[in-house]
């Protein structure tokens, strides 16, 4: 496992790709309400980052040819859809929750983020999921630091979503980012035997995509016959947050918060 450490100079261009992230994040979030279609949004979404001169990074993913790989420029995913949902004609209803995660390059450096957009009235139990696991992310925020391991961080993210009854996805964890978007180390949020092993030592300058997903049911998922869309087994809802982060020198910085 080779992790890269990122200069300050490179931190701060991966800062301002993080920017237009935030930026298609506040869009989406203007768009959510009843009777948009994610393709409306998806569409809204591909005009801002091409205005910005940035390239999204998730269509035709993974190999970035055209007509393969990923067909949206987000991946949206409505209510039980975990991960990697395609935008398509479906009208957003009220009580819908919506994840929106966006990938973009710009001069070269990476931002990738996620969030959960409730729509309407909300169902109190989903609700509290989304804040829930937007928490578990906070929980990391406030945990890294060089010279802890990441399983500690891991784990206090894992005991908080479990202690709450949620199922914590374990089919897809977060990654190291750069000058591409997927870069070692796998960044999980739980502590399994594989992580004890290979334990990500945290230090300066290291760049993660933490992002937990969370279930309100089942921790098990599958993926649809499209071979992307990621739906929880049990067809209960799921919220998913991420942020790009920058390990310093005693904590860590949000690179996709806007700032
Ligand atoms: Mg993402
Ligand atoms: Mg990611």
């Amino acid at each position: 496992m080779a992790i890269k450490i990122k200069t300050r100079d490179q931190i701060k261009k991966m800062r301002a790709a993080g920017r237009i992230v935030k930026q298609v994040h506040d869009l989406c979030r203007d768009m959510a309400t009843p009777g948009t279609t994610t393709k409306e949004i998806d569409d809204a979404a591909q005009q801002l980052i091409d205005e910005k001169g940035a390239i999204g990074l998730f269509r035709h993913y993974p190999t970035y040819k055209p007509g393969e790989g990923f067909p949206g420029c987000l991946c949206i995913s409505v209510n039980d859809v975990v991960v990697h949902g395609i935008a398509n004609g479906y009208a957003l209803k009220d009580g819908d929750i919506v994840g929106i995660d966006c990938g973009v390059q710009l001069d070269g450096w990476c931002g990738d983020a996620a969030t959960t957009i409730l729509v309407g009235n909300v169902a109190p139990k989903t609700r509290q999921l989304c804040e829930d696991t937007e928490h578990v992310l906070q929980i990391a925020i406030e945990n890294i630091k060089p010279g802890r391991k990441w399983s500690q961080v891991a784990r206090l993210m894992q005991n908080y979503a479990e202690a709450k009854g949620y199922g914590v996805v374990r089919d897809f964890v977060g990654h190291g980012i750069g000058d591409t978007m997927h870069q070692d180390p796998k960044v999980p949020n739980f502590v399994n035997r594989d992580l004890i092993r290979h334990d990500i030592h945290l230090r300066e300058g290291m760049t993660l995509a933490v992002e937990p997903m969370c279930n309100l049911g089942t921790k098990d998922v599958r993926t649809l016959s499209d071979k992307w869309t990621v739906v929880t087994l049990d067809g209960q809802p799921s919220a998913h947050y991420e942020h790009t982060l920058a390990v310093t020198a005693d904590g860590c910085e949000i690179l996709t918060d806007g700032n």
